[in-house]
């Protein structure tokens, strides 16, 4: 299945948008003194409220365990196993090559570029900094990565994204022809912002990239690995599609892995993009983050990060002269909290029950006021959290600008390219998880109407 439907505007004037009408919706909208954000993606509330268990677990559970380890104290670079080992199950990564660290997979992403940069990765001849070092960016894509590549003074690449991961070919061809190109960001899962879920072929070509660079790094940031909105999960593994697929010929529409259900015939669990690169030759060229920031606490969970052998050694060895070891304490209230990968998916249906319901509000508004609008089309994502806005060539911009000015706030138009430049100027990441239910529809009316506005003005 693709990852990602997209709908897309008639070709016919929108009935409703007549310039008279569109200026006074506008007006009107502006008058009512709107003070309202649809910018960053963090959780509700009422999202948080699901995480409180966490803190009531106490003294008697996070106490010296019986194995005699004192998660009070220093050490434990590696982190806690029992978490490891739930996320390990999730990241497809081997509990040994797992760690739990800190509480940001950013932070981890900066910290693996910060030590390529100044010394390289195994493989690498020379320090990534040391010599032009240029890093494949599928557009539109996460802001953040964007600015860490900004900040550490390496070139970003633009690729197309499609709806099974970026262009391949495009990929090949590039990666291929120059040797200065040594890593490519990946959001495998409901990618941030189009919610593109990676295919197996995309995974598989990722894994065996003919890459010029010896020393090629995939940052797999499977932030949106659990974070289902719909019952077909997002699965990059040709073995669950596959097995999906024929449990549905059998009427079984029970999603693999859900609370209660084992795999199948206990089958082997898909192989992830470790393996994949181990399988092609290149079994040091995934690194593969994720968090619980939009599981539990975002900015109090727990971030992890998985590799092979060499690549986890080679970060522990720079990790131990930057800390003594992480907030067992804080993983040790994770694992009994969640117990377990099937305790973590029962409690992203909790969160899918209070998020499903706003990405559908913003599928009605969309389609309801846009539907008529040559050139806008938007995702639909089965996951993650984010829709991507594609509004008629030149209008991103100045309809961040009219939104503003009727008091909502937008991510800047231009955010989800590398350096900020749209070369379209089309694209708008909407982040509805937040907002309560009525403020979201009264900012996704306001936006549809600044979109009416800006491509009235353009035509
Ligand atoms: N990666 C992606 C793709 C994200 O969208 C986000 C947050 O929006 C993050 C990483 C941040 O993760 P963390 O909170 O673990 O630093």
């Amino acid at each position: 299945p693709t990852a990602t439907t997209r709908t897309t505007g008639a070709a016919r004037p929108a009935a409703a948008a007549t310039a008279e009408r569109v200026r006074a919706d506008y007006a009107a909208l502006k008058a009512r003194g709107l003070a309202l954000d649809l910018t960053r993606g963090k959780p509700s509330p009422a999202q948080l409220d699901l995480s409180t268990g966490l803190l009531d677990i106490g003294a008697a559970e996070l106490g010296p365990a019986g194995a005699g380890a004192d998660h009070r104290n220093y050490g434990g670079l590696t982190g806690l196993p029992e978490l490891r080992a739930i996320f390990a199950e999730v990241l497809r990564v081997p509990v040994e090559q797992l760690l739990a660290v800190g509480n940001s997979s950013l932070a981890l992403m900066h910290d693996t570029l910060v030590h390529a940069v100044l010394f390289g990765v195994p493989g690498s001849a020379r320090p990534w900094g040391a010599e032009r070092t240029a890093v494949l960016c599928p557009v539109p894509g996460y802001d953040r990565h964007f600015a860490l590549c900004e900040k550490f003074g390496l070139e970003m690449i633009p690729v197309p994204m499609r709806d099974d991961g970026p262009d391949m070919d495009e990929v090949e061809r590039l990666a291929a022809a120059d040797p200065g190109i040594r890593a490519i960001w990946c959001v495998p899962t409901y990618s941030n912002p189009t919610g593109a879920v990676y295919g197996p072929e995309t995974a598989r070509r990722l894994a065996a990239l003919p890459a010029a660079a010896p020393d090629f790094r995939i940052l797999w940031d499977d932030a949106y690995a659990v974070h289902h909105l719909t019952d077909e999960h997002g699965e990059h593994g040709e073995h669950e599609q596959h097995e999906q697929h024929e449990r549905d010929e059998h009427g079984d529409h029970t999603p693999p892995g859900a609370p209660g259900t084992t795999p199948p015939g206990g089958a082997a669990p898909a192989p992830g993009i470790l393996a994949l690169c181990a399988e092609h030759g290149h079994p040091d060229r995934a690194f593969v983050y994720g968090s619980t920031s939009k599981i539990t606490f975002a900015g109090a969970g727990v971030a992890f990060l998985g590799s092979s052998p060499t690549n986890v050694e080679w970060l522990t060895g720079h990790l131990s002269r930057r800390t003594i070891g992480p907030d067992k304490l804080n993983q040790l209230r994770h694992a009994r909290f969640l117990r377990d990968a099937a305790g973590l998916r029962a409690h992203m249906a909790r969160h899918r029950a209070l998020l499903r319901p706003r990405f559908d509000l913003v599928e009605r508004v969309l389609r309801e006021r846009l539907g008529g609008l040559d050139g806008a089309t938007w995702s639909r994502p089965r996951g993650g959290y984010f829709v991507s806005l594609d509004v008629p060539d030149g209008c991103a911009r100045r309809t961040v600008e009219l939104a503003a000015e009727a008091g909502i706030r937008l991510t800047p138009a231009g955010a989800t390219f590398p350096y900020g430049r749209d070369p379209r100027d089309r694209n708008i990441r909407i982040a509805p998880t937040y907002p309560a239910l009525d403020e979201l529809e009264t900012a996704m009316e306001g936006l549809a109407v600044c979109v009416l506005l800006a491509a009235l003005e353009r035509s």
